[in-house]
């Protein structure tokens, strides 16, 4: 067992600045209206530095700096990129452990899983794209005897992304290695909970990149992000966040006529078919795994496998090894390696979750463990935690078909493989989804059924750089991840030439 220090404290391996204002042309530089923002950490609840509050005037800034940047950029070839991509990831893997700890700091999330999970993922995406970039082949068709059709890739050119707090790092990764590997420069908005993480890492990777090639703005939605989404200068707005904010940035968007992607938000259903019961063996430990894996990144995720939904025959016997493993989870200061659970990423999602807590028992949903906020002692009385939760009820519950985005899991029975499906597909929602058998057949036959762009089959949670991610119905339009994202970021230039 580690814990790691406080920022801030002795012993501290990350230390964040008391002011960060925004990352422009290689530099940090004040706001325009000099404002800033303050940023606390969940786990405390106390302020720990503050930020730079964006508006249009930092946005213009920003975007005119990227074009200048894109003249020279877009000259360099693949394997120059690729190069720097490989370099970008060879630091954050010699920095890891500060990396880590500075996003679990400003995130709330347990140490173990920046450490093991989000930052090697966000590292693997750099390398992954270097890769795919020095893959990609344009082509040649011959038209007639004398004429030849090229075809290029070409760069779109100046793009903006605007991404949610709860994978700061990696949210943020998704988005810059496929655009910078194609040949774009970005304009990026953090989230206005989370955005100090990414300019510690710009202050350990900065220098690898040329000057304004990639630029951060922070602030808030409404101040910095619809600028940004409907500036006139930007190429393509790619949007991670909520599905209504989502069909704002489709709005502003349109005034430009402009590509969009948006990965939103989900109601991932997670099905247990009776065969998972057969035995008591490793097989059953694995599937209660996937059982509790609601609890993990604190719930904040947007294939949280939020609605499990248990076979009658086994329900009983499922459901209650289901919530004694739940109990189990270990929650705790996120800096301690041991910790399973942490903060909530701010005080609004803490009481968003208390009262969804509120609305399942008021609908008549039945608490099977959990249901309050967590007081963990000491200094960490003033953070932002809750107790995992499992409620019973049925899918027609608003805690069935609206997103909490917290440790809270909504349980309920089915009869037959066709209601199964039916109560997995009865969501606005298509993002994510889990499936449970030993039965190769059933997990076949359900995982093309169920309307979601991802379905984790024996398994959950699990997001290879190289496996197409994003959502069927009103969870997104687009695709992350996966080579094909540089086309996402790219145009194809057809010279068509005649001897
Ligand atoms: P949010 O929509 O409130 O905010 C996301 C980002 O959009 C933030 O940077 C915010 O400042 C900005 N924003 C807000 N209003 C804006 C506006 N009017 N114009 C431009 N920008 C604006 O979402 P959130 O609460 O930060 O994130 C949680 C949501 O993200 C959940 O719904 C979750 O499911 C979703 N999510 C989806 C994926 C995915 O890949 N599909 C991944 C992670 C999170």
């Amino acid at each position: 067992m580690t814990v790691y220090s406080q920022p801030g404290q002795p012993g501290a391996i990350a230390n964040y600045r008391d002011r960060y204002g925004h990352y422009i042309g290689g530099e940090f530089v004040e706001p325009a209206k000099g404002e800033y923002f303050e940023n606390p950490t969940p786990i405390t609840g106390k302020t720990f530095t503050e930020v730079g509050r964006g508006t249009s005037e930092d946005i213009d800034r920003a975007v005119d700096v990227a074009w200048k940047a894109f003249d020279s950029w877009k000259r360099t070839s693949p394997a120059e990129r690729a190069v720097i991509l490989n370099k970008i990831a060879d630091r954050m893997e010699q920095n890891l452990e500060q990396i880590a700890v500075a996003e679990t700091w400003e995130n709330g999330k347990p140490v173990r899983e920046t450490l093991n999970a989000d930052i090697p993922l966000a590292i693997d995406h750099f390398r992954y794209f270097a890769g795919a970039l020095r893959a990609q082949e344009g082509g040649i068709s011959q038209i007639d005897e004398n004429t030849v059709a090229y075809h290029f890739h070409e760069p779109l050119g100046v793009v903006g992304q605007i991404i949610p707090w709860n994978f700061p790092i990696l949210m943020a990764t998704w988005k810059l290695a496929p655009a910078l590997a194609a040949g774009n420069c970005v304009v990026l908005k953090p989230a206005e909970q989370t955005p100090a993480s990414i300019l510690f890492l710009i202050e350990i990777i900065g220098d690898l990149l040329p000057a304004g090639v990639l630029n951060i703005v922070n602030g808030f939605g409404i101040e910095a992000g619809a600028p940004l989404a409907s500036h006139p200068r930007i190429r393509k707005i790619a949007f991670t966040g909520e599905t209504t904010t989502g069909r704002l940035i489709m709005q502003y968007a349109s005034q430009n006529l402009i590509p969009v992607t948006l990965e939103l938000g989900g109601k991932s259903p997670n099905i247990f078919f009776e065969d998972v019961a057969r035995e008591k063996d490793s097989y059953y430990d694995k599937a209660q795994e996937g059982f509790a894996m609601f609890a993990l990144n604190q719930g904040e995720v947007c294939t949280c496998p939020s609605r499990a939904l248990i076979q009658r025959s086994i329900y009983d016997g499922f459901l209650a090894d289901g919530v004694e493993r739940v109990k189990r989870i270990k929650q705790g200061n996120p800096l301690d390696t041991d910790t399973m659970i942490g903060a909530q990423a701010s005080n609004d999602q803490l009481e968003k979750i208390l009262s969804y807590m509120d609305i399942g028992r008021a609908e008549g949903a039945k608490v099977l463990t959990g249901g309050e906020r967590a007081d963990l002692g000491g200094d960490l009385s003033g953070g932002y935690y809750v107790t995992p939760t499992v409620f019973e009820g049925n899918n027609s519950m608003r805690i069935f078909q609206e997103e909490i985005f917290g440790p809270v899991l909504a349980v309920t029975s089915f009869e037959t493989y066709d209601d199964a499906i039916a109560t997995a597909n009865d969501t606005l929602y298509g993002l994510g989804s889990g499936v449970w058998s030993r039965s190769a057949d059933i997990c076949y036959r359900a995982g093309r059924a169920i309307e979601a762009g991802r379905v984790w089959t024996n398994t959950y949670h699990q997001y290879p750089a190289h496996a197409a991610f994003g959502g069927y119905k009103q969870s997104g339009i687009g695709r992350e991840n996966h080579r094909m994202m540089l086309d996402h970021y790219q145009q194809t230039k057809n010279l068509l030439v005649s001897y």
